[in-house]
């Protein structure tokens, strides 16, 4: 972690900085994603002047045009010594050393773990929409006002002196973390995995959120180092970490950061473009996405189970928010044995889902009571494989149905 005030003006724990800090003072050139002046739109810009920083720090969730950088780059490389440094989405990243076709000593670059980018002409017209004609003065996705959280809050600034703000449950921000508005590669993301592109991966420190250890409230970087080079940059930022700095197991990153290694999965996008497409506004369409996304993952679910097990029991592994929205409809209640979980509390009480009473089993004992018949429906989406994985171990010889 860097020093409060670098930390008050980045998203996480302020890692960026401190390696671009040291690009800049060797003289070199510090390559990243800025607002353009108007806020409507995000760009890679390349600055080798310290007071030009500030535009590059903070994360702006929307997809980056990277313009001509990437050749400005390779001139700048091809024509002295001085280190560059670049920064952006593991694709973009990946997508720098396919233009250089090689590396090059002096070239570093981070690239983070990535939740995907919504498509910028939603942004402007949100952002539109949200100043309602003002000249917009700021925008900050990453407000730390309430403390760094993994509820994130958006904020805007208007020219009339008026704010708006925006939590997880906002329209922009429900979109974008239940991925209705991302870019459509984003849902079958070839970098969330442990081969990265970028000398160093950094994100946020989740796993160590709510932990008095490792978050005072002002934002705790995860920092992965990626091969020789990320050492060698990270053993440089070394001395300018003022806080904690520890080394932790990849597990625990792994665990809180569930975007290191997987993709997010598309939820109504679809049902999001129809509407905005019919629509036209903004607004309306991001309010009916935001009101539709529960009956929408009911309704596939439902009649993947209707199609793939008509008139037959099941067990359902999954008794949270999702099982609970499947569980509103007649159809699946009346099919539906019992729940399948590993957590203990649960299989001692039971669960009490929409006024319903239900039990709930380990999957040993599951397996055990399911006749030959029952399906056993895996509602996590997002665990969906690991589950599944689980129940093949055990040599399950229920059919299994995945909900996406
Ligand atoms: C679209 C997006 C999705 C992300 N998803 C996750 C996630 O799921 N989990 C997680 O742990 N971390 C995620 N991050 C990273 C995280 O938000 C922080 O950016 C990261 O922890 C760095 O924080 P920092 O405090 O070191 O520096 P900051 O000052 O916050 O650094 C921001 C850096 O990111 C670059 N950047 C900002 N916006 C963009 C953009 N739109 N495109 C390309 N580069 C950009 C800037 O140029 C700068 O170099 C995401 C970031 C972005 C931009
Ligand atoms: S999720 Fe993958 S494809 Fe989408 S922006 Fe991030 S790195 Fe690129």
């Amino acid at each position: 972690m860097a020093d409060d005030e670098i930390r008050s003006k980045s998203s996480s724990g302020g890692v960026f900085t401190l390696c671009a800090d040291l690009i800049l003072a060797d003289g070199g050139y510090v390559c990243g994603a800025a607002f353009t002046n108007d806020f409507r739109s995000v760009e890679h810009i390349i600055i080798n002047n310290p007071d030009e920083l500030f535009k590059l720090q903070k994360s702006k969730y929307i997809q980056s045009d990277t313009k001509y950088v990437y050749a400005k780059i390779k001139n700048l490389l091809n024509e002295n010594d001085s280190p560059v440094l670049f920064v952006g989405c593991p694709c973009q990243a990946d997508a720098l050393y396919s233009f250089l076709g090689t590396d090059y000593p002096q070239l570093y670059t981070i690239d983070f773990i990535c939740h995907g980018v919504p498509s910028p002409m939603l942004w402007a017209e949100y952002i539109d929409y949200l100043s309602g004609g003002k000249n917009i003065t700021h925008v900050d996705f990453r407000s730390k006002k309430e403390g760094w959280k993994p509820e994130l809050l958006l904020s805007a600034t208007f020219d009339d002196g008026s704010l708006y703000t925006e939590t997880n449950n906002g329209l922009w921000y429900t979109a974008f973390l239940k991925n209705s508005i991302l870019r459509k590669s984003c849902s079958h993301c070839r970098y969330a995995n442990m081969s990265r592109p970028g000398d160093i991966t950094i994100g946020d420190y989740w796993g160590g959120a709510g932990n008095t250890e490792y978050d005072d409230g002002k934002g705790t970087s995860l920092v992965i180092i990626n091969n020789k080079k990320g050492m060698a940059l990270f053993e440089r930022i070394k001395p300018f970490i003022n806080c904690l700095c520890k080394e932790i197991k990849l597990e625990s990153a792994k665990d809180k950061n569930s975007m290191l290694m997987k993709s997010g999965i598309e939820s109504g996008r679809e049902e999001f473009f129809t509407q905005y497409k019919k629509c036209n506004n903004i607004y309306k369409a991001l309010s009916f996405i935001s009101s539709e996304l529960n009956n929408i993952k009911r309704r596939k679910a439902v009649s993947l189970i209707s199609d793939e097990a008509p008139n037959r029991n099941i067990a359902m592994w999954g008794a949270g928010k999702d099982g609970t929205e499947i569980t509103k409809d007649d159809k699946i209640r009346e099919k539906l044995l019992f729940f399948i979980d590993n957590n203990t509390d649960k299989q001692k009480n039971g669960v009490e889902i929409n006024g319903f009473k239900y039990s709930v089993y380990s999957p040993d004992n599951a397996v055990a009571l399911l006749t030959a018949d029952d399906v056993i429906v895996i509602v996590s989406s997002r665990f969906g494989d690991e589950i599944e994985k689980e129940l093949i171990s055990r040599e399950v010889k229920n059919k299994i149905i995945k909900l996406k």
